[in-house]
């Protein structure tokens, strides 16, 4: 019979997931407590339709500050760091932390065992999970895109359609917060310091940070796929207790070897997944199905298609997949173009990493940057990209963390900061951003930073860019 009916359970943190999850326990009939420091609308709107359900949901700072006695298992958000006194209270008395991936994972088994193809890695998730969606979609599969993206898996676990595969995309908290997790595939695409702030009660955030991510090769069944390019991604492979008849496959920009997916001229090839009787190698996709090209999403189209590959994806679904794709925006989208200077919006780099990217695939550039740096720095990316700058235009809180960078390593390139701190900040970004570009020039809004203290998330960031971009005076000679 079903434990459910009789489990005391504590859903901590009510964003998408978390109301996902509490969802599906009320349905299953466990008793659900609800808490979350947050009593904004959106927290307790969710809040009250659970009540409604019978839930006994309690917000506002005081209702996560201890653990009630009567809990059997925690289901937590990613956005809780370990160090949670909640969390901690509960590991130390040997209570069940799960997250809303692990709690989805033990619905879904052993009644609907839908193999999962994951992504994980600093950046190029999101990009890379929709990438694999459409190639699956394109092989007949009834499939969807969740986990990080947006989309929650209780979401897939509840839908009474059954799926044939799932394209998931996981962060390093998920991972973290997931135990019993099993995948048919997965890829780590990069590993890059990134929410070290999470990880900050640990002796080495960093090697926490890539512990978590690690421990997806460790639950695949069919491929570990990495990324060459990224030697801790090949590392994490060789030291993971990796399942037996799992393989290793790269993904490469440069010719593969065999094990890898790369590139041939113009061709996206396949040396991994071939029938070696007949062939070498296979073809799959011509670069010029990838959009929008840049070489970050090179890669990212590789690391999907060895993952789609890996589940038998015909060659041919791998090309009409990338065909098909229209990404989401913000990611490197052109929002503008004015008297022969164009404005491309790459909110979603929220790390210097992202940024780094993006910045690449421009010159002459005028960055504009900054907001929550989340403990990274500057210094690696401004030595590498700084010819390529024209100027750089700096707004956020964290702003000086980028101006520092540039001061000890560029310090001919033109700085303008913005120290309004409220959202007209991004016009006035904009606007110094014209003052700087001569015609033939890229703005790049790729911010390497979060944008949570100035905008509702990086779309809200991307959105006013874009905006102040269409408001610019129009330049004399300009049609
Ligand atoms: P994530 O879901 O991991 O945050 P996205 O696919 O949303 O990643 O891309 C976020 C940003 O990261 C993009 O706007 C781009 O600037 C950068 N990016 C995308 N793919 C890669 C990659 N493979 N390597 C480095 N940066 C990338």
């Amino acid at each position: 019979s079903s434990p459910w009916p009789r489990a005391r359970t504590l859903v901590a943190g009510l964003g998408t997931s978390g109301f996902a999850a509490a969802d599906a326990l009320l349905e299953l009939g466990a008793a659900v407590r609800v808490v979350d420091d947050s009593e904004s609308a959106a927290t307790a709107e969710r809040g009250t339709l659970l009540q409604t359900l019978d839930a006994d949901v309690r917000l506002g700072p005081g209702s996560t500050a201890t653990l009630p006695d009567d809990v059997d298992l925690v289901v937590t958000s990613p956005g809780w760091r370990p160090s949670t006194p909640l969390l901690v209270e509960a590991e130390r008395r040997g209570i069940p932390v799960w997250g809303e991936v692990e709690l989805a994972w033990r619905l879904s088994r052993p009644s609907k065992p839908v193999p999962w193809l994951a992504v994980t890695g600093t950046n190029g998730k999101t990009t890379t999970v929709q990438m694999l969606e459409s190639m699956l979609s394109a092989a007949g599969l009834r499939t969807g895109a969740f986990g990080n993206v947006g989309r929650p898996l209780m979401e897939a676990v509840l839908d009474p359609e059954p799926y044939d595969v799932l394209a998931v995309e996981l962060s390093s908290f998920q991972l973290h917060w997931s135990h019993s997790l099993r995948m048919h595939s997965a890829a780590v695409l990069n590993l890059q310091p990134d929410h070290l702030e999470w990880y900050a009660s640990s002796p080495d955030p960093m090697a926490a940070y890539a512990a978590d991510k690690a421990l997806v090769y460790e639950r695949v069944t069919h491929a570990c796929v990495y990324n060459v390019a990224d030697r801790t991604t090949e590392r994490m492979v060789e030291e993971a207790d990796v399942t037996e008849g799992a393989r290793a496959i790269g993904f490469t920009l440069g010719t593969p070897g065999p094990s890898m997916v790369g590139v041939v001229d113009d061709l996206i090839v396949d040396r991994a997944f071939i029938d070696k009787r007949h062939d070498s190698a296979l073809e799959l996709a011509k670069l010029s199905d990838i959009q929008p090209f840049a070489p970050h999403n090179v890669a990212n189209a590789l690391a999907a298609a060895a993952l789609a590959r890996s589940f038998g994806v015909p060659a041919t679904a791998v090309r009409d997949g990338l065909r098909a794709l229209r990404l989401d925006g913000h990611r490197i989208q052109t929002v503008g173009e004015r008297g022969g200077v164009r404005w491309v919006d790459d909110s979603k780099a929220t790390n210097p990493h992202a940024a780094e990217a993006s910045l690449a695939a421009f010159e002459p550039v005028v960055w504009v940057a900054g907001g929550q740096a989340k403990g990274t720095t500057f210094d690696d990316l401004v030595r590498r990209h700084r010819d390529r700058l024209r100027g750089a235009v700096l707004l956020g809180v964290d702003r000086e963390v980028v101006a520092g960078a540039l001061a000890r390593h560029a310090p001919d390139v033109p700085v303008i900061q913005v120290a309004a701190s409220d959202t007209g900040a991004m016009a006035e970004a904009v606007a110094a951003a014209a003052r700087l570009a001569r015609p033939g020039d890229t703005v790049l809004l790729a911010p390497g930073c979060a944008s949570l203290d100035m905008f509702d998330g990086y779309a809200a960031r991307g959105d006013a860019f874009a905006a102040a971009v269409a408001a610019l005076p129009e330049t004399p000679g300009e049609d």
